[in-house]
């Protein structure tokens, strides 16, 4: 199995998960700039952290032949903060670097004036950048908020084929294939979209503009859960190519709406992904 984790914060993360991740089949990744728990109280925090996303991360993650990319953006737990707005200055700069794949994660936390105004303000400068967006939904007052976030986009004239909205649920599924943006799940070990749910969705909905991310963070969390989500695929009797399709082609898709995914190497090799022996429960 070819994986790519269109959501997954590396930061946090060891180089274990790297090795673990690399021999579940996880090729390439997607690592969206977010709160890191901790609230940061000055541009030079945020600067710096941009930076090992477009450095450090990406040379980290190549030694487990991995290839990672960023998106960049000022996170919508942060945008309430008025210390921390200075950021949007900062991010044209970003978005023209070749491993940022698109202007993220925005959108909502609390659903606050100063969300309003940073999401429509990040949003205009995906389309300035001609960037993908991806958006983050808030955990809390999720059906309401996934409402507005559609009416935000709507709103800002990006194209819905350029927009992944993030942390989707059963409830909130429908509204967003409406709306003609792809779908992001994330799956978590025990709480807000499991593996099994995740099928029973795919059954329901279809393939079309879906994408599974682990989201694994500092939080509770497992990088490994994509790998999960097609194995589970398998047994609820999806072919190896609609799993091909979520956990690899789909996120080259979306991504490479940036014309910066760089992973056309990756793809010749992987030709090969029927014989993973981890997906297939063997030795
Ligand atoms: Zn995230």
């Amino acid at each position: 199995m070819r994986i790519f984790d269109p959501h997954i914060h590396m930061t946090s993360r060891t180089t274990d998960d790297y090795e673990r991740m690399a021999a579940a089949g996880v090729r390439a990744l997607v690592e969206p700039a977010f709160w890191l728990g901790q609230p940061r109280t000055s541009v030079g925090s945020f600067t710096d952290y941009f930076d090992s996303l477009v450095g450090w991360e990406p040379f980290r993650a190549s030694q487990f032949g991995i290839r990672h990319h960023c998106t960049i953006a000022l996170n919508p737990k942060e945008a309430n903060d008025p210390r921390c707005r200075e950021v949007l200055q900062v991010l044209p700069r970003y978005l023209e670097k070749d491993g940022v794949v698109a202007v993220g994660e925005i959108g909502y936390d609390s659903m606050t004036p100063e969300e309003d105004e940073v999401f429509a303000a990040q949003l205009a400068l995906a389309v300035e950048h001609d960037l993908p967006a991806m958006v983050h939904t808030p955990h809390r007052d999720k059906a309401r908020g996934t409402d507005r976030t559609i009416a935000v986009v709507r709103e800002s004239g990006i194209d819905p084929g350029r927009v992944v909205v993030d942390h989707l649920n059963e409830v909130t599924v429908a509204r967003v294939a409406e709306s003609g943006c792809w779908m992001g799940f994330s799956i978590y070990p025990d709480t807000k979209m499991t593996p099994s749910r995740m099928v029973a969705i795919l059954q329901e909905h279809g393939l079309d503009r879906v994408l599974v991310n682990s989201a694994a963070d500092w939080g509770r969390s497992d990088p490994l859960l994509t790998l999960r989500t097609g194995e589970a695929m398998l047994a609820a009797g999806f072919t190896d190519d609609d799993v091909d399709r979520v956990l690899w082609r789909n996120p080259v898709e979306f991504y490479g709406q940036s014309k910066r995914l760089d992973v056309s190497d990756l793809l010749d090799v992987d030709a090969t992904f029927e014989g993973n022996s981890i997906l297939r429960g063997g030795s």
